[in-house]
């Protein structure tokens, strides 16, 4: 790997103590925060970095030595982040993409976003009244709330405990998902 691909990797920032992510950052900010003392590894790509003065292996996760007071950052709303917190999973049936129903295997295009309480009945665009459905689910319970149609939530849908940056990392490494709490 070139010096200029590892350079673009990205690191995950966890705050002292408590470990909670507080931001992405680049690999030359998180080896900066760790030659300063500031830092600690927590996880490792297994690349390394050459610099004219030594070498480095390059973090995937650090974390802060102390704690920082960030305030929590509000997260937004937004189709995206229902299906990335949910990870493309019906609430009510718990089919998911890649999910095979009736011969066929389930794609993102077979999912929705459904509203726990209907728009149609007043319910909001929100963390805890929107979920993601597949479209059959959405179909059948159609503007009824799920009681009505004889539905069941299988989890309650919360907001998320970290900023929409960090749920965006959807796409991140796997090895931050344990760091990410949603
Ligand atoms: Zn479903």
């Amino acid at each position: 790997m070139s010096r200029v691909s590892v350079l673009q990797l990205r690191v995950l920032l966890l705050n002292g103590s408590t470990w909670e992510p507080l931001a992405v950052i680049t690999v030359q900010r998180a080896v900066n925060l760790l030659i300063a003392g500031k830092a600690i590894a927590v996880e490792m790509t297994g690349k390394y970095l050459n610099t004219v003065r030594r070498k480095f292996e390059v973090p995937s996760v650090i974390a802060l030595k102390s704690y920082v007071n960030v305030p929590r950052r509000k997260s937004h709303w937004s189709r995206k982040g229902i299906m990335v917190r949910d990870g493309y999973t019906c609430i009510y049936c718990g089919a998911k993409v890649g999910s095979k129903v009736r011969g066929r295997v389930l794609t993102k295009h077979d999912f929705t976003i459904d509203h726990i309480i209907p728009r149609s009945k007043g319910g909001k665009d929100t963390w805890s009244n929107t979920a993601c459905a597949c479209a059959r689910c959405n179909h059948r319970k159609g503007n009824r709330l799920h009681n009505v149609a004889g539905m069941r939530l299988l989890w309650e849908p919360k907001t998320p405990r970290t900023s929409y940056l960090v749920i965006a990392m959807g796409s991140g490494p796997e090895i931050w998902k344990r760091y990410v709490e949603i």
